[in-house]
């Protein structure tokens, strides 16, 4: 996180807010298929292997003691009508974008953190002498219903401490911290609490007599850096509840267009093959532009036949183009249209006229 390190900014004059999805994966699914809601429900690596590792388990499947990295057969074990889904980064994917297309709505600063949680600055909304927890609630719940899926937010005065309480109150809680209840409400707890304090950190910690975030806060600069070095220093200052980073809006890439293509080893004469090679193409074009937050109203595809010949044709579309089913229809309309017929080694497809995400798209029917 040193990138975002910026010694002379000055401190956030309002609140932070950093959301965090609450079981973003099994969320997705039954955002998706409505029957699943309510239901006890795991995400696990394999489910027709009854080891397969659980990845997410809904709040249903957390309430019979089901946990992440459980395996699935143990899980069964203790929930004998748990359904078991297999993991679905496209639909995480286009979950993500919705969800980050609803912050970049009531926040300019916005700054994705993993595909589920996100920081926003909302200092230029609202300044510490205002309450931030309507705000909080009507961005819960716009997410809800734009979206399907439920967000924990912690609040607080800089961008580790929003962190550090965003899972107080999980699911679908808000938690406010000001500075001035950092004695009564971060430090007593248990040092392992703190972000980034891994188990050797605390074995470490707990060796010197340090248990509670707020011993650690206490300790000497000195003894730290001596003790602790780098990691340490971190820890100390997010202890302390010192953090003056920037909430930082990734730097969208100048681009001009996302490709994909892909050769093959032999002859591509059948239609079929042709078209799960596009269909391949337009998956990896969508993702990319998923994860740019992009669309594009330009399409091109090219092909190369066995004499090393390029060939392309290109159209304007005016529906914005980001989904893979919509990418794979433009380019297989093109493929269609071509009067060149010999057998192909190379098939690519480049989306172009790239533009922000429009605030009302509709990601699902
Ligand atoms: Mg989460």
């Amino acid at each position: 996180m040193s990138h975002h390190f910026d010694p002379f900014r000055s401190a956030a004059t309002g609140w932070i807010f950093h959301c965090d999805a609450d079981a973003f994966y099994a969320s997705c699914h039954m955002a998706e298929n409505q029957e699943l809601a309510g239901h006890p429900l795991v995400v696990a690596g394999d489910p027709k292997a009854r080891h397969g590792i659980i990845v997410t388990a809904s709040y249903p499947a957390r309430q019979c003691g089901i946990r992440t990295g459980m395996r699935l057969d143990d899980a069964w074990d203790l929930c004998p009508d748990l359904v078991a889904i297999k993991p679905d980064k496209d639909l995480y994917r286009r979950y993500s974008a919705a969800m980050h297309a609803v912050f970049v709505r009531h926040s300019q600063i916005v700054e994705p953190l993993s595909l589920d949680e996100a920081w926003l600055d909302m200092s230029p909304h609202l300044s510490f002498t205002m309450d931030p927890l309507p705000v909080a609630q009507e961005l819960q719940e716009a997410v809800a219903r734009d979206v399907g899926i439920f967000v924990s937010i912690g609040i607080s005065v800089n961008k580790m401490l929003a962190k550090q309480v965003s899972d107080w109150s999980k699911p679908h809680g808000v938690t406010l911290l000001r500075a001035q209840e950092l004695p009564a409400r971060l430090w007593p707890r248990p040092v392992s609490d703190l972000f980034g304090c891994g188990p050797s950190s605390a074995q470490k910690l707990a060796a010197m007599g340090i248990g509670t975030i707020g011993h650690l806060a206490a300790l000497p600069l000195p003894e730290v850096l001596e003790r602790f070095g780098q990691h340490g220093l971190a820890l100390y200052m997010r202890a302390r509840g010192e953090d003056n980073t920037p909430v930082t809006v990734p730097r969208r890439e100048d681009r001009r267009s996302v490709s994909a293509e892909h050769t093959t080893e032999r002859d591509i004469v059948d239609r079929e093959d042709a078209g799960a090679l596009l269909r391949q193409c337009a998956s990896e074009v969508s993702h990319r532009l998923q994860s740019l937050c992009m669309v594009g109203y330009r399409i091109a595809i090219k092909w190369r036949t066995r004499e090393f010949v390029t060939f392309g044709r290109q159209m304007r579309v005016t529906e914005p183009l980001i989904q893979t089913e919509d990418i794979y229809r433009a380019a297989r309309t093109l493929w269609n249209q071509r009067a060149e017929v010999r057998p192909v080694r190379l098939l690519g497809i480049t989306v172009s006229a790239l533009d922000g995400l429009p605030r009302q798209l509709h990601f699902w029917p």
